[in-house]
Formats: C-alpha cells, structure tokens, sequence
C-alpha cells in the first residue's frame, strides 16, 4: 500500500506535467471510486481548469486547481497515477483519463478499486486536512510533537503510529521498520513510550522516510512511481515481509504476527523492547 514516501514519489514525478496545464478533458471510465461526485459532474466540472499545484498529503496525492477546488487521490491497495504522451489503451484497469493542454494524458488505474478519488471545495479540503495528523516531514514535527501524537488512549504504538488522525502518511511498513530501527516493541502501549524513545523513533522513522523517498519507494506487490516503474526500498527493509530471518541487529529470528492490530507485524523479540 502506498505510504508517505511512495505517494511523494508519484506526486513528484507527475508534478513537472500538470502544473500549469489546462485539463481539456476527463473521462470516468469506472464510476465507483469516485466519492460525493457522480462521473458526469466530475466530468464536467473538470474541464477547462488549470492546475496550480501538485501535492501530497498523508497518503494522498492533492491536485489543486486555480479556482482553489481540489482534485484528492488515495491510492490505497492498487491504484496508480501516471502521465504518457500517448493515451493508454488496452488496459481493463483504468479508471480515470485526463486530457491536458499539453497533449499529455494523466492516467488513473486501480485493480482491485479500493482507492478513492474526491473533488473538494477548497472549504471542504480546509476541513479535510484539518481531521489528519502532522506531517513527519515538515520542520515543525519534532520529537516532541511526536511524543504529544503517541500519548494518551490505550492502543499499541504501532497503532497509534498508523492513526492518520495522530500522524499523517505512515503505514504498515514504515510503522514495523521504525519501531525496529529504535528498538521498541510494536506491542507495547503508545503511551509507555518514554521521553529518550520518543527522540530516537522520531530520529529514525525521519531517516527512514527520507531514504525511502530518495530510493522512490517500497514495492512489495503493485505500488508504481509515477513513471511507472518499481520502487527500490524493498531492498533497505529490515524486518518487514522477512519472517524468520536473522535480526539485522542481534540475529534473533524475526516473528510476525497479527495479534498487535489484525495487519501483519514484524519484529525481533531479542531487541524491541
Ligand atoms: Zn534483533
């Protein structure tokens, strides 16, 4: 599932090709991703806009065009954003065609359809984003800020790292590797989490963000960059899809299980703690 570093990586790539560009034409080709909009209104409401910007937040790729509206992508599971010059035909899972005054086309395609598209109103985006967590990546999100998104309720800190009210854009696999990385047990409550651990997760979960976006993201199964290809992360995991592997660190067999928080949780019982 795209997280943070991935659905940077997509708004990335597409970005240098839609800002500026006029939207000549949508197509929905299947209507149930769409949320709150039917796919002839969407249709419509789209053409002859401009893109002004191109963005991410949490796990969503943000498209705002000049008169303020959103276009918001999740990709979830299965969906994919890219921009070719040639339409791309022959293909049973696009869901979505843009048409750009450049010539170029903006592409959604989504397998399963898990994924949702919204168009907002810039009040409704205010509203939106205000109900997800701070971005790990901004200069405000310090060790502090993070310690204040673990604290209070009673859910395990993995949990509580993937809430995306408490913190926006970490999934599974970025949660499961941080918690490695500063070796604390994903078990554990989020609010047993000392002030020193709080530092050191902040510390690498940051790094591990950082390098996952400069290598263009983790491909387990489907996730795509926004030129198509694969990511090359998945090579960096140290605990993530490796069950009864050799702990990186201290040679522990890595267990998984899914008893943290129903999602597949990898850790080493010999150092996370
Ligand atoms: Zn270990």
């Amino acid at each position: 599932m795209p997280e943070l570093p991935e659905v940077e990586t997509i708004a990335r790539d597409i970005r240098p090709h839609l800002v500026g560009a006029v939207i000549r034409g949508v197509r929905v080709l299947k209507a149930d991703i769409l949320r709150g909009i039917g796919p002839r209104a969407f249709e419509r409401s789209l053409a002859g806009c401009r893109i002004a910007a191109v963005s991410r937040r949490a796990k969503h790729v943000v498209i705002r065009l000049d008169d303020g509206r959103r276009v918001v992508i999740q990709p979830r599971m299965t969906g994919s954003l890219l921009v070719s010059e040639a339409p791309v035909t022959a293909d049973r899972y696009v869901t979505i065609t843009v048409r750009l005054s450049t010539g170029r086309q903006l592409t959604y395609r989504d397998v399963r359809r898990l994924g949702a598209v919204h168009l907002l109103s810039a009040e409704a985006w205010t509203r939106y984003t205000a109900r997800l967590g701070p971005e790990p990546l901004e200069a405000g999100f310090t060790a502090a800020r993070l310690a204040a998104a673990l604290a209070g309720g009673r859910l395990a800190v993995k949990k509580a790292l993937m809430d995306q009210r408490r913190l926006a854009g970490v999934g599974n696999i970025y949660a499961n590797e941080a918690l490695w990385s500063a070796g604390i047990d994903p078990s554990r409550l989020a609010r047993t989490v000392t002030t020193a651990e709080a530092r050191r997760l902040h510390h690498e979960l940051v790094g591990i963000l950082r390098r996952s976006i400069r290598r263009r993201g983790t491909t387990v199964r489907d996730y795509r960059t926004g030129t198509g290809e694969a990511g090359a992360y998945q090579s960096r995991l140290n605990v993530y899809g490796r069950a009864h592997r050799p702990c990186p660190r201290c040679g522990r067999r890595i267990v998984l299980t899914h008893a943290v928080d129903a999602r597949a949780t990898y850790f080493c019982p010999g150092c996370q703690r």
